[in-house]
């Protein structure tokens, strides 16, 4: 187990689902962990702080806020997102600004107001919440793929132009995490045990990745286990990315 004691995180989108597995776990690990979220509601150690990622006043007052409350800043996880269905098609320019300003220019926003802190960190890392639609085909996401493939290119171009600054850009892809996004997808729909069935078919494993595994991913890529580890992707997906089974 690596020890973050000492060290200091801002977590985005960790009130819920996999941030807030993996804010969990770096507190338990030592860390002094900050959580950015519309609604900031964390259980003790961890600290909330209200930021919105695709608000830059509030992003920046968040930052400044979290700085003085940590002492200095180390790792910085990007993981706010949202969703969208939808296809080219039917996506109207609204959906498509609104998508990308938060899961992609978010990152951006929100890493541009940290790396004055990581610079002067000697355990500097970031690491974004990507997901596997960055590299598949999936039917019906057009406008999140699109996001998260560029949250793919974005953590390749961070992770060298920072570098030298001996700071470490990854991210994590998951593939369908148990989280309350999904559940909320499933609470959607008609027959929502059937669809959930049908879901936990479709995976390799037979069951949906749990936050928590993401969370470890997410962990090990700020650790300083992964030290030398940059720019690069790691799949939480139960084997979805690269296995191909036989239909049955
Ligand atoms: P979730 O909905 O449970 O949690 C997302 C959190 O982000 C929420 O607490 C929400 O309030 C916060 N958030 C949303 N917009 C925000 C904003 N503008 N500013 C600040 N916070 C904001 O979802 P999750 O499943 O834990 O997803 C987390 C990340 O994982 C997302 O980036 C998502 O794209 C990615 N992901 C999820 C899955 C999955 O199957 N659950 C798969 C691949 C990738």
């Amino acid at each position: 187990m690596t020890d973050f004691t000492g060290l200091r995180a801002v977590v985005t989108g960790g009130a819920s689902g996999i941030g807030l597995a993996a804010a969990s776990l770096l507190a338990a690990r030592g860390a002094q962990v900050v959580v950015f979220d519309l609604k900031p509601d964390v259980p003790e150690p961890l600290n909330g702080i209200a930021a919105d990622v695709s608000d830059d006043a509030s992003v920046r007052a968040a930052v400044s806020a979290a700085a003085l409350r940590l002492g200095g800043i180390d790792i910085l996880v990007n993981n706010a997102g949202i969703g969208a269905q939808g296809t080219v098609a039917t996506n109207d320019d609204d959906e498509w600004h609104r998508v990308l300003d938060v899961n992609v220019v978010g990152i951006a926003r929100v890493s541009r107001a940290v790396l004055p802190y990581l610079k002067r960190s000697e355990a500097a890392a970031i690491v974004n919440t990507c997901s596997i639609a960055a590299t598949a085909g999936l039917p019906n996401r057009a406008l999140y793929s699109a996001s998260k493939g560029a949250v793919l290119a974005l953590t390749m171009a961070m992770a060298a132009d920072h570098v030298r600054e001996g700071i470490r850009v990854n991210c994590v892809n998951p593939g369908t995490a148990d989280t309350p996004w999904v559940g909320r997808l499933l609470d959607a729909a008609a027959d929502s045990a059937t669809e959930r069935a049908n879901l936990e078919a479709r995976q390799p494993m037979g069951r949906l990745v749990t936050a928590d595994e993401v969370a470890q991913a997410i962990v090990y890529l700020a650790s300083p286990l992964a030290g030398s580890t940059t720019g690069t992707a790691l799949a939480v997906d139960g084997g979805m990315q690269n296995l191909r089974l036989p239909a049955v």
